[in-house]
């Protein structure tokens, strides 16, 4: 079993954070919404139980990128951290790639293809979903 204990925060080091929990629902997002506010043309994310995630230095800016969600950035240095959505009150979503150590939730699939840019090519043999979760 991992550690359980995972830590990341952004580039600049002002925002910190921990998660508790074993990661969930580890994917690659293809949405715009992600592409659009990362300016990467997907966006790794894991998911843990809100009750289980904290910042534990700095603050984040929040930002409402949709109806139902809302993604946090370093307000300095604007590395996304998290995803929330109102339709899963108990989950955030956080991007792999600002955990300190990335190769420890790889991910496990690739959602949202339908956004899929046509000049990704996806080699890594993963599940993909045209669809699947809100994010
Ligand atoms: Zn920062
Ligand atoms: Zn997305």
């Amino acid at each position: 079993m991992r550690d359980p204990v995972l830590e990341g925060g952004c580039f600049c080091g002002l925002v910190r954070y921990r998660v508790s929990a074993e990661p969930t629902c580890e994917t690659n997002c293809h949405c715009s919404i992600c592409r659009r506010t990362t300016g990467a043309p997907f966006v790794a994310w894991f998911t843990a139980p809100r009750s289980a995630f904290a910042f534990v230095a700095g603050s984040p800016f929040d930002f409402q990128s949709s109806e139902h969600g809302t993604r946090s950035f370093c307000p300095r240095c604007g590395t996304q951290l998290t995803f929330a959505s109102s339709h899963a009150p108990g989950e955030i979503d956080v991007t792999t790639c600002s955990l300190d150590d990335p190769e420890r939730v790889p991910p496990r699939d690739h959602t949202r293809t339908s956004a899929r840019l046509s000049w990704i090519a996806l080699g890594d043999g993963l599940p993909e979903y045209r669809e699947a979760r809100d994010r």
